[in-house]
């Protein structure tokens, strides 16, 4: 599409391009800045959770050996008392232990054969539990009299006395020979308040405690189910790093655990403890760091999506205007300025779609090719912008015609394009008929009525045709045909007639070759006076004579020539052999008016004129020796500016005659006004004098007219003394016809009129 060259669309395309690459770059600039971000989060994140574990890690032991150095201290002190054998007199100075680390819910002093001697979870009047029947229990009880570690750390038990979970710290008494004297315990529940991680400050969501090299679970936080955490080892990524790695450190770690309040992806770090086998853990859920992330980039995430939405939308609307604006470029280059129907293109496209259905539906479809008959006149008579106008007017006649998928098309000019789709022949046949109706209405123009008649041309697929070319042509050939056989008609397409056009097209090329080589001559026939017979001129006819002698009348080539157009260039010749004709027997003392034809073709020739002025400058001529004839169909197509032109021309001195008078439609009041000298009665009324009554009147008619009008009448086509009679009877002024010659040569004119001098031609 030649229209869309680059130019057009260089520096949308160039916006476009830039915006695009400044959101790719932007979009690479925002991801990578996203991951470097996120990275660095996540590092972070780590950093903070080592920090919080070793944090951890420090101050859980300095509360095992505080509480531990507590547990040596309280036993010396309780060693001095006689702890057998009044445990309950020492109740209190253990519940004030109790108090100074609140963490601790029960002491509890046993006998080194496992006796519970005094329980602080226990009411005095209370029996206490007896542990001696439980042989787990005792075991861990006799070992741990045996240790001699200054503090044990038991594993998480369920409490029988507290009734709820909890660890112990244990402490054993000896006497000076080292035998032990009794354990004291301190009870640290694992639940809620009393447990003592719930103090460190981590994030939200976090699981904070210490675990047991063992696997099990020292200490939790939170924690909702407490048996399911403590009763059992732990198989989470922390144990099996620790495990898999015995001594280790300190850690990283991620994975699932199957605890309950800990589903899902987590990541933490532990740190050992530094005297006791027991490591300290913090962990957060993984999209901890995520949300971290979120919390620290929102603001420059959210103004930079935002930006390139921004961004982004203008691009859209960018391309969208671009591609709107192609649309409508592709759009108007498939319409028609003037009427907006589709143009030749696009119904091309639309009769292209219409084979394509057809052919698959094995359906019909019919072109009607649509021509305004002689819509130049229009335009030559009322100027372009009133052309414009009637075609504007015409378009809306023929849509109120057409049903709503047929498609009407302008394909320039008058010319019109209908398409009929799924229509056969009797629907083309209604829709014609209803085409031709149509325009018998007159179309308003500014102030001008107008009246036309369409020629219609009609191509059926698949018959005349099964490609977009054949149809149109085809179409278009039968138009021709339909203006051939008298205009406001419409006809079929045949097989001959592609014939006929090739005849068209070879007349048209002999006329060029003609009017090149100049194979035209003028033959003149004589014009008398009806009354005394004298030889007033003579009118000019021409001649062709083709290369193999044939001569042709102008019948037979004045049509095709009005239509090509080449018709000026015939009467311009015409014009200037004439005028050097009458130059040459004016040199000869022949001094005689000739006629000379125009067509109304020339007639609308702004030169015409110009041409007519240069042709007697040229020969020298007196003006009153040429005579122009223009039949009146041709003058009354615009009368007013036929008005004109006459009247300019009579201001040369020619003068003026009306051909083929009485054929036409003159308006009375136009011919009233008319500048013509001359009006010449068609012959056809002439024959039918004396014959038929109808010509008989219509001659009395024109010739009573021409006498109020004061013009000067001329019979054509006389053949016959009774018509000459007849017409010196009712005084009509003169006449042409066989009777008094035929058309004749130049020099065969001059001596026929020599020959007659100024005496009668003719003596009836
Ligand atoms: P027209 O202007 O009406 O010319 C008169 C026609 O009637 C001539 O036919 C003439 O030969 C014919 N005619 C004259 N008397 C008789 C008669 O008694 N009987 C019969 N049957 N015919 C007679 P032609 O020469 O064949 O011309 C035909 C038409 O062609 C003319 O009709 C005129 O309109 C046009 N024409 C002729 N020469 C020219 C020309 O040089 N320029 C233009 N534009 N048109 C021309
Ligand atoms: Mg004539
Ligand atoms: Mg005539």
């Amino acid at each position: 599409m030649g229209i869309f060259s680059n130019n057009q669309t260089a520096f949308p395309k160039v916006l476009r391009n830039a915006v695009v690459a400044f959101m790719l770059a932007a979009t690479f600039a925002i991801g990578a800045y996203g991951v470097y971000s996120w990275q660095r989060e996540k590092s972070e994140v780590r950093e903070n959770l080592t920090i919080l574990s070793s944090f951890l890690a420090t101050a859980s032991q300095s509360f095992f050996d505080s509480l531990g150095n507590g547990l040596v201290s309280l036993g010396q002190s309780l060693d001095k008392s006689s702890v057998q054998d009044n445990a309950e007199s020492i109740r209190a100075e253990l519940l004030s232990f109790q108090q100074r680390y609140p963490e601790v819910k029960a002491i509890v002093l046993f006998a080194p054969d496992g006796q519970m001697l005094l329980n602080t979870a226990v009411a005095a009047h209370e029996t206490l539990p007896d542990f001696r029947t439980d042989p787990p229990y005792i075991e861990q009880l006799q070992l741990d009299f045996k240790s001699s570690q200054r503090y044990l750390i038991g594993a998480p038990e369920y409490g029988k006395a507290l009734q709820r979970w909890r660890f112990a710290l244990r402490h054993v008494v000896r006497g000076k020979d080292g035998t032990p004297r009794f354990l004291v315990q301190a009870s640290i529940p694992l639940e809620h308040e009393g447990t003592f991680l719930h103090q460190l400050p981590a994030p939200e969501g976090s699981i904070i405690g210490l675990l047991r090299a063992d696997g099990y679970q020292q200490a939790r936080w939170p924690v909702a189910e407490t048996a399911e955490i403590y009763g059992q080892a732990s198989k989470g990524p922390a144990v099996r790093m620790i495990q898999a790695n015995p001594g280790i450190k300190s850690g990283f770690f991620s994975g699932t655990s199957f605890w309950q309040g800990s589903r899902g992806e987590r990541i933490g770090a532990f740190t050992r403890l530094s005297n006791v086998n027991m490591y300290a853990y913090v962990s957060v859920p993984a999209d901890y760091v995520w949300q971290r992330w979120w919390l620290h980039n929102e603001p420059v995430l959210i103004v930079s999506l935002l930006f390139l939405g921004i961004v982004g939308f203008m691009a859209y609307r960018i391309t969208l205007r671009e591609r709107y604006h192609r649309g409508e470029l592709i759009d108007q280059s498939r319409r028609d300025a003037l009427t907006g129907l589709p143009n030749r293109a696009a119904v091309e496209d639309a009769i292209q779609h219409c084979i394509k259905s057809s052919r698959n539906t094995r359906g019909q479809f019919t072109v009607l090719f649509l021509d305004i008959d002689r819509f130049k006149d229009v335009n030559d008579s009322f100027g372009h912008t009133v052309g414009d106008q009637l075609l504007v007017e015409i378009t809306k006649l023929i849509q109120s015609v057409l049903r709503g998928d047929d498609m009407l098309a302008r394909l320039g000019g008058d010319e019109f394009l209908i398409v009929l789709p799924t229509s056969g022949l009797d629907m083309t046949l209604h829709v014609t008929q209803r085409l031709l109706q149509a325009f018998q209405k007159s179309l308003t123009v500014g102030e001008y009525t107008l009246r036309v008649t369409p020629s219609i041309g009609i191509a059926l697929y698949p018959e005349h045709g099964e490609e977009v070319g054949a149809l149109l042509q085809h179409a278009d050939t039968a138009m021709y045909e339909a203006k051939r056989e008298g205009r406001n008609a419409f006809t079929f397409y045949a097989e001959q007639m592609g014939a006929r056009v090739r005849q068209r097209v070879q007349l048209d090329s002999e006329l060029r070759e003609a009017i090149r080589t100049g194979a035209f001559h003028m033959l003149y026939q004589p014009i008398v006076e009806l009354n005394g017979g004298r030889i007033v001129g003579a009118e000019a006819l021409v001649r062709w004579t083709k290369p193999s002698g044939e001569l042709v009348l102008p019948d037979v080539f004045i049509g095709a020539a009005e239509e090509s157009g080449l018709i000026l260039q015939i009467g311009e010749w015409v014009l200037r052999d004439v005028c050097r004709q009458i130059k040459h027997w004016s040199a000869d003392g022949l001094d005689v008016s000739i006629a000379v034809n125009i067509s109304p073709r020339q007639f609308q020739d702004p030169e015409l004129l110009t041409k007519i002025e240069a042709a007697m400058r040229e020969f020298d001529l007196l003006p009153g020796l040429l005579e122009l004839e223009i039949t009146e169909t041709a003058a009354m197509l615009n009368p007013e500016s036929s008005m004109l032109i006459m009247g300019r021309l009579k201001a040369l001195g020619i003068r003026m005659a009306i051909d083929d008078f009485g054929t036409g439609y003159s308006s009375l009041s136009y011919l009233k006004r008319i500048p013509a000298d001359k009006i010449k009665i068609d012959k056809s009324f002439i024959d039918g004098l004396n014959i038929d009554a109808d010509d008989n009147a219509i001659v009395h008619t024109i010739l009573a007219l021409a006498r109020e009008l004061e013009k000067i009448t001329v019979a054509e086509g006389v053949e016959s003394e009774d018509q000459f009679n007849t017409l010196r009877a009712l005084n009509c002024n003169l006449a042409q016809g066989y009777l008094i010659s035929r058309p004749i040569p130049p020099e065969a004119f001059k001596r026929f009129v020599l020959q007659h001098g100024g005496k009668a031609v003719i003596s009836a």
